[in-house]
């Protein structure tokens, strides 16, 4: 059963009912998983020769903005599963496609994504937070990955490192490797179910059968799968919106003095949803672009912060209170300003705390 992104309303539904529960400590969304499973969501990234239905861009993001408007932690730990499967199935690597893909895609294995090193965190630091030395056909990975979501339950991560010359490379590193140690994912303030942490790689080696790209310069900008800043990114904050807008509506149906400003923030959410779409349609027309992904997800950024305060005013002290709904969401909105944000998004979200900009 594989329904198209547009027709998950019961999923969504079951989601969203579920999304409290994963506030709770030690939290994962594996029946959550199994959902998408279920729903054949799964298969969304994997081409069909390895199981899966390879949906266009446009339907990826509708897919992620719906979900997250009912679970933006399930939403989000599925980018980064889908981080991985994209990059693995967008390399050239035929006998690694073959080897992880039909599993991955029938949810029987796990992957996530350790690349934030490669693109931006760590980046002011002299040292590469991964290095890998080649020794022949094996590669061999030292170091920490800052940041991997969920990778206590993967069974692989694609991550990267620096070669001596400054190359880098990007390989997939089995996690039951004994040189690999998930360590213990610290308390952050939202998003605690997504597990994510830290991953140390003590010598781990792997032979060129698990290499993804490189060696190469600045290896994420070959265009293996999707990058920083990418729309999906800006479907999941737009999504949040929604998803708290529509408990906002609630409010406003009882109180019409809320109207204005639940209209005013609807209507913005609206139209940069439709400039994404644009976007995402972008590859499969010749009209030029109404703006940029970055210029998009600056938008996405400032309307989930807003809509989710709005709907924390809205719900007084009532919404302040460990387990309501507003309490959550404006927690989760932070999320944005620090996840795979490029340096002229935070540029800008910052310029605009500061008024020296127009929202
Ligand atoms: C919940 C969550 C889940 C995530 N999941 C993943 C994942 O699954 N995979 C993945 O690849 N990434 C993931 N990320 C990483 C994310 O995309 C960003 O890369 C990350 O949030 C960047 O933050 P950082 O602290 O590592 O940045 P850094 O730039 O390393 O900043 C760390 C600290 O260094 C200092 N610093 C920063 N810049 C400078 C500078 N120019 N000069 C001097 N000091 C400086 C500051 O004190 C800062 O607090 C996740 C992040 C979060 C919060």
């Amino acid at each position: 059963m594989n329904p198209s992104p547009l027709d998950i309303q019961t999923l969504c539904d079951d989601l969203r009912a579920k999304s409290g529960e994963l506030e709770v400590a030690d939290a994962w969304p594996g029946q959550q998983f199994g959902l998408l499973a279920k729903a054949g969501v799964l298969g969304w990234v994997i081409p069909r020769e390895y199981g899966g239905v390879e949906i266009n861009s446009t339907e990826l993001t509708i897919g992620y903005e719906r979900l997250s408007s009912a679970c933006l932690t399930t939403a989000f730990v599925l980018t980064q599963r889908n981080g991985a499967c994209q990059r693995i199935a967008g390399c050239e690597n035929d006998a690694l496609k073959a080897e992880l893909l039909p599993d991955l895609c029938a949810g029987e294995t796990f992957a996530t994504v350790g690349i934030s090193h490669l693109t931006t965190s760590r980046q002011h630091l002299r040292t590469p937070a991964v290095q890998v030395e080649q020794q022949g056909s094996r590669l061999k990975f030292d170091g920490t990955i800052p940041w991997v979501t969920g990778a206590l339950f993967a069974d692989y991560i694609v991550t990267g490192g620096a070669i001596a010359d400054g190359r880098q490379v990007l390989a997939v590193i089995p996690t039951a490797d004994a040189n690999v140690t998930v360590l213990p994912p610290p308390r952050m303030l939202s998003l605690n179910a997504s597990q994510t942490g830290a991953v140390k790689l003590d010598g781990v080696e792997i032979d060129e059968r698990y290499l993804i790209a490189g060696p190469a310069e600045a290896v994420m900008k070959l265009g293996v799968g999707g990058g920083t800043g990418s729309l999906a990114t800006s479907a999941l904050a737009l999504g949040t919106a929604a998803g708290t807008l529509g408990l906002l509506r609630e409010e406003v149906e009882k109180r019409p003095d809320l109207q204005e400003v639940f209209e005013s923030i609807a209507a913005e959410r609206d139209e940069a949803a439709a400039a994404m779409l644009e976007l995402s349609r972008g590859g499969a027309t010749d009209k030029p672009q109404p703006c940029s992904a970055e210029e998009i997800r600056r938008r996405s950024n400032s309307i989930v912060l807003r809509a989710t305060q709005a709907y924390l005013a809205a719900s007084k002290g009532a919404g302040f209170v460990a387990g309501h709904p507003a309490e959550r969401l404006v927690r989760e909105a932070m999320f944005f300003l620090v996840w795979s944000c490029p340096q002229p998004v935070l540029a800008a979200n910052l310029r605009e705390f500061a008024c020296l900009v127009e929202t």
